[in-house]
């Protein structure tokens, strides 16, 4: 989108004084060692005559050596945006009276309630956070609504808001019980989101084959100094001591998951932008608005298959199974080559006792080279399981056979692991 600010995400370290449960960074206490010096980042941000937004993520930024010092001299020219546990009050306090908060774009606080309970730090918390709100800081606390914690966050938002910190549920993004989130959440989770329409934003999606802005001004910097085109798609830039460089065009992204700023980079065509829409209100809890922007959707592009398959999951969710049968047949002619409208097809017809057809469907479709999101789906239609984890949202904002077309592979391996950061 035009109005989105440039934007570098400086990974700054891969250690944190945290150890969440449901992060997949190595935790490590030794020290940090800074490698990129600080006038040649803003020596490379400068030369672009651009002012930057530089989004401060680790692992935890506060942990950096030099830490306020250092935000100072970034936000003298550009603004800095930082993603923390908040939990070193010492320089949090620094930080809050040194920083003129109109340099700071905002500050994404993440609460991680059992680690800090763990260690103690919900009252400093409590006074960090009403500090910065007290100097005028733009700040959102988030609670990573991991799905065993979905019935923990009304209590704690309920203690929280008593003292004056209103929190944001965040989606968890990675995979729990074979299942990936936050694409999997049930309705009670969705309900959890009703109310904060924005936490759809931090949706993982598809974007692969679609043009985007990331390299040009959105750019990823490692801790070690290397320039990636974004978080999800890992192009290499060189690196900014010795040969920084950016695309010089908008082009397709090329990875298949786009975990991080990508909806405000990509240049979706009306469709798609009522897909996005379609998917933010659906994790978001609001049936009504989705069902009517994935049928504009499929109005704007009647070959977008993801539209129909999503308007056949929020059949399925009201109880329609035969219309939900019908829009998976429809997304599956549109890609034939897709899993995801396979499994979701075989699954409306194992529903209505067509398990020996649906294992045929499943069959056909799987290559045995390849462990995909079908392999569990055929041992449970083999084995008379209960299929409790399809239909599933499809989150392809173009049809893989396009994608081929593009000569962007698929049918990479299944990615694995919790993700978060
Ligand atoms: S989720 Fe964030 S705060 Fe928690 S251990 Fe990982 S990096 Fe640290
Ligand atoms: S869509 Fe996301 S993953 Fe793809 S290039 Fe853009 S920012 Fe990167």
């Amino acid at each position: 989108m035009a109005t989105a600010p440039f934007h570098l995400m400086w990974n700054m370290t891969r250690r944190c004084n945290f150890q969440c449960r449901y992060c997949y960074f190595p935790h490590e206490t030794a020290p940090v060692e800074p490698v990129v010096p600080a006038a040649t980042l803003l020596n490379f941000l400068d030369a672009t005559g651009e002012e930057w937004v530089v989004g401060m993520t680790g692992g935890e930024p506060f942990l950096y050596p030099d830490f306020v010092e250092l935000c100072h001299a970034l936000s003298r020219r550009h603004r800095i945006s930082i993603d923390t546990n908040l939990s070193i009050s010492r320089l949090v306090r620094d930080f809050a009276r040194q920083l003129d908060p109109a340099r700071v774009h905002d500050l994404y606080i993440a609460l991680h309630i059992e680690e800090r309970r763990r260690k103690g730090l919900v009252e400093a918390f409590v006074e960090d956070i009403l500090l910065l709100r007290e100097r005028g800081f733009h700040l959102t606390v988030n609670y990573v609504v991991h799905p065993q914690l979905v019935a923990a966050f009304r209590q704690d938002r309920e203690w929280f808001e008593a003292r004056g910190v209103p929190i944001t549920p965040r989606p968890f993004k990675g995979f729990f019980e074979g299942q990936e989130y936050p694409n999997a959440y049930n309705a009670e989770a969705r309900a959890v989101f009703a109310e904060f329409p924005r936490a759809g934003r931090k949706m993982a999606f598809n974007f692969q084959g679609v043009p985007c802005r990331g390299g040009r001004t959105l750019l990823r910097l490692e801790p070690d100094g290397q320039l990636y085109r974004c978080s999800g798609e890992k192009r290499d830039l060189g690196n900014i001591l010795t040969d920084p460089r950016r695309l010089e065009w908008d082009e397709p992204c090329r990875a298949r998951r786009c975990p991080c700023l990508g909806p405000n980079y990509v240049l979706l065509s009306p469709a798609q932008e009522a897909l996005l829409a379609g998917l933010q209100a659906m994790v978001t809890g609001n049936s009504t608005r989705a069902r009517e922007h994935f049928l504009l959707a499929l109005e704007g592009d009647p070959l977008l298959p993801a539209a129909a398959n999503n308007l056949g999951v929020l059949d399925w969710e009201t109880g329609d199974r035969e219309a939900a049968a019908i829009r998976f047949a429809q997304a599956l002619e549109l890609d034939p080559r897709a899993d995801l409208f396979v499994g979701n097809l075989a699954a409306a017809l194992a529903m209505r006792g067509e398990r020996a057809r649906a294992l045929e469907l499943v069959q056909g479709q799987m290559d045995p080279a390849w462990q995909t999101i079908l392999t569990p789906l055929a041992r449970q239609l083999v084995t008379d399981e209960a299929i409790t984890t399809w239909p599933r949202l499809c989150v392809d904002f173009v049809p893989e056979h396009r994608r081929e077309a593009m000569g962007i592979p698929f049918r990479l391996p299944a990615r694995q692991g919790a993700e978060m950061a």
